[in-house]
This record gives structure tokens, sequence and C-alpha cells, in this order.
């Protein structure tokens, strides 16, 4: 008999809603992590009051109705919506397009006037978009690809939009309709408080130890538990023996500021290309705050390289057949279970965390 059940490596949300459904079944649960906090990627610090977003702006939102009320079980959601505004040297534009965007763009005020105009300009592609340029002017048009899309793109993904995949702007919604909302999700919100109160409760009940990197303690930490569940980069966890994963990287450079209300939304795109980074974050908007003083964080976009933290999968062909090769050795672990963004090399969004995390120890905890 070993001390635990469950040894879960990593507090980011998989791990945490795994622990949470372990430790309701009456299993016993330790949670590793390695940095100094637990919630990953969620984790927000408090300065003076303003809970801020450590690792970029997060913002809940899902279609899915049994998400929606598991995550305000533990974590009640406030009203927030997101609305970003694009700057563009100065001119300031409503995310996603919408008709006020195409009103401030042309002067169009209604559908069928900013249909004409998109239609003249997106008429120069007339194939099967190849790349993401070509993509965002058959979907948008040359002036909102030049001014919303390509300078931004560009500074998020370090190449030129000739080179992208078109997959990617797939993503951002286009609307006739004079609607600010970032998503089209049903329901949207930040829990009150910041998402520490979420992890805390999903992680009660478990032991933690923070501080700890499993690939480099694994005899002892296998040692304790009778199944692992394994969160963090598949590729780390298989020492890079079929060579390593490729990732695009965030640097966040946070102030405090001793002003009331620094730019008035939480989230601005500065879309041009010379402005060195992508977006300002202005925490306190998340949460209504009224504190006299705001802390703002502005995001560059950089190259992955080993000792920074792993963002985005680049989800290329390259690296999904990489990837697939890990996988492949991962299906047949015994009794180790591999979840989350960076063990299954995947774009998922919160909602499709927890939907994931609750299927998987739903199987794993149905037969025990
Ligand atoms: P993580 O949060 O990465 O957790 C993994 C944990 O494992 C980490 O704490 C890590 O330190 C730990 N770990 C890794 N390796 C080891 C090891 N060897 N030993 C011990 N511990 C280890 N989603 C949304 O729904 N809405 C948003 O607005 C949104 N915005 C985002 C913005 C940014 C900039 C980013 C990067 C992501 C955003 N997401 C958003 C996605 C969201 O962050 C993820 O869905 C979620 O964090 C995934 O949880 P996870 O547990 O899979 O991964
Ligand atoms: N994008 C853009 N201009 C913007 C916002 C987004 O061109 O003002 C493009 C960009 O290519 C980005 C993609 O849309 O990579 C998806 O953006 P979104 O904000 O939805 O995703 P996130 O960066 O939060 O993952």
């Amino acid at each position: 008999m070993k001390k635990y059940d469950y040894l879960i490596v990593g507090s980011g949300l998989f791990g945490a809603v795994f622990a949470r459904q372990a430790v309701d079944s009456g299993k016993s649960v330790l949670v590793i992590e390695k940095r100094d906090h637990t919630g990953g990627n969620l984790h927000c610090k408090n300065i003076n009051g303003i809970n801020v977003h450590e690792y970029g702006a997060h913002i809940f939102h899902t279609n899915n109705r049994m998400v929606w009320e598991y995550f305000n079980k533990y974590a009640e959601c406030n009203r927030y919506t997101n609305s970003p505004v694009a700057n563009y040297k100065g001119e300031i534009y409503n995310l996603p397009f919408n008709m006020n965007t195409f009103n401030r763009m042309w002067g169009v005020v209604t559908p069928e006037q900013a249909k004409r105009k998109i239609d003249e300009q997106r008429a120069i592609i007339n194939h099967e978009p190849r790349n993401l340029e070509e993509q965002a002017i058959s979907l948008v048009g040359v002036d909102i690809y030049t001014k919303l899309i390509k300078g931004y793109t560009e500074k998020q993904w370090g190449r030129d939009c000739t080179q992208l995949p078109a997959f990617i702007i797939k993503r951002l919604p286009v609307r006739y309709t004079y609607d600010n909302n970032y998503f089209n999700d049903r329901y949207q919100g930040i829990p009150i408080g910041g998402y520490n109160v979420l992890i805390d409760a999903l992680l009660e009940g478990s032991d933690i130890e923070l501080g700890v990197d499993y690939n480099e303690n694994r005899e002892k930490y296998d040692a304790l538990a009778e199944r692992i569940v394994y969160t963090g980069t598949i590729d780390s966890y298989y020492r890079y023996r079929f060579g390593k994963l490729e990732y695009r990287s965030l640097r966040f450079e946070t102030v405090e500021l001793e002003e009331e209300n620094y730019q008035g939304v939480a989230v601005v795109n500065y879309t041009d290309r010379e402005t060195p980074f992508t977006r300002i974050i202005e925490h306190k908007h998340f949460e209504y705050g009224t504190q006299p003083a705001t802390v703002i964080t502005r995001e560059y976009p950089a190259e992955w390289r080993e000792g920074m933290e792993p963002y985005y999968p680049v989800n290329d062909e390259a690296n999904q057949s990489l990837y697939r090769k890990y996988a492949e050795l991962a299906a047949k672990e015994p009794r180790t279970i591999f979840g989350g963004r960076l063990a299954e090399y995947k774009y998922y969004d919160m909602d499709k965390v927890i939907e994931s995390a609750l299927q998987k120890a739903s199987e794993e905890l149905a037969g025990r």
C-alpha cells in the first residue's frame, strides 16, 4: 500500500479539477507543483487589492452549462463581458470586427453598406485562401487586414502573415451587428475575488508540495502513489528522446500606476507593427475595481527557449507529428494519465480543460 492513491503533477486547472473529483470520491491525493504557487497560468497576484492575472488575461467563457455550473460552484463569476478595443497608431476601433468597427473605419451605418464595402475589398482574392493574409482579406477586406490584423498577427507569431496558416484567423468573429462582445459563448465572467478562489476550493483536501519538479525527483514521488496524473510537457516527460516540441512564449511587464483609470477598459490591443507589445491589460476592470491606483501589464510575444514558460503550442505539421510519437508512448503507460494543455500539446481554453479533466476523472474513478 502506498501513501497516496493519486500523485498529481501540476496544480493548474486540469490537475486541480482532477484532484477535486478524486478527493470527492474518497481518494487521498498529493499535488506537486514546480512553481512557488498553485493554479498554473490562472494564478493571480494581489497588488493593492487588484487581482493581477500574472500569466496573461484570463476570461472564462463557455457554452456548456454543466461546466459553467461546476465552475460557479467553487467560485462565483461576475458579469464581465470581454469587449477589447484596438489601438492603431492612436485610432481606436472596437473588437471583434462589427458594425462599430466598420462605422469607424469607413463611416458606413447600415449592415448592407458595410457588406458592400467589404465585398469590394475582398474581391482581390478569387481563389481558396492559401495563407493567413489571403484568409483575412477574404474575410474582412484590405483596410481591416492592414490596420487591425497584419501587425498584431506578425508580432504575435513572429512571422509574416503570408507564412502563417489560414486557420489562426478563423477564430475571430465578424459581425454585422453593433455588438462588441468578443465571445459568442452563452456564459462568460471572471471569478469574484480572482482565480485563486477557484483553485483553492478545487485543491481543498489534497496535500500540496510547491517548488518540486517531478521530472527531477521521479523515483521518490512515484513510490508515494498508486496512480499518477501528469500535466507537464509531454516531451520533457520522455526526456526529449524524439526531439523538442516548439512553443511561443510571452514576456509580461507589469507596472503599478498612481492613477485611478489608465485606459478605461481591461484589454487594449496594439495592432501596428512598430509598437513592440501586442496588448496592455488593466487588471482592475475585470472586477470593476474602484481602487485609487491601478496595475497594467504590457504583453510582449517571444520565441520560446528552454527555461521560459511554454505558453502556446505551435501546432504545425512538424510539431504535431512529433507530438504523436510521444502520445503513442503515453497511451501505453500503465499507471500514468496525461492531461491538460502541456501534456496533450493542445491550445485548450479553460472550459475545455474542465470538460476534459471531468471526463478523464470519471473514467478513471469509476473503476476504483
Ligand atoms: P497549466 O496552467 O499550464 O498547468 C500546468 C501546471 O503544471 C503548471 O502550474 C506547471 O508549473 C506545472 N508543471 C509542469 N511541469 C511540471 C513538473 N515537471 N513538475 C511539477 N509541476 C509541473 N483560456 C480561457 O478559457 N480564456 C482565456 O481568456 C485564456 N487566456 C489565456 C491567455 C494566455 C496568455 C494563455 C497562455 C492561456 C490562456 N487561456 C485562456 C488558456 C488557459 O490558460 C488554459 O486552458 C489552462 O491554464 C490550462 O490548464 P492546465 O492545467 O492544462 O495547464
Ligand atoms: N488578431 C488580430 N488582431 C487583433 C486580435 C487578434 O489580428 O486585434 C488575430 C491574431 O492573428 C491572433 C488571432 O487573431 O493570433 C487570435 O486572437 P485571439 O485574441 O482570439 O486569441 P489569443 O491571442 O487570445 O489566443
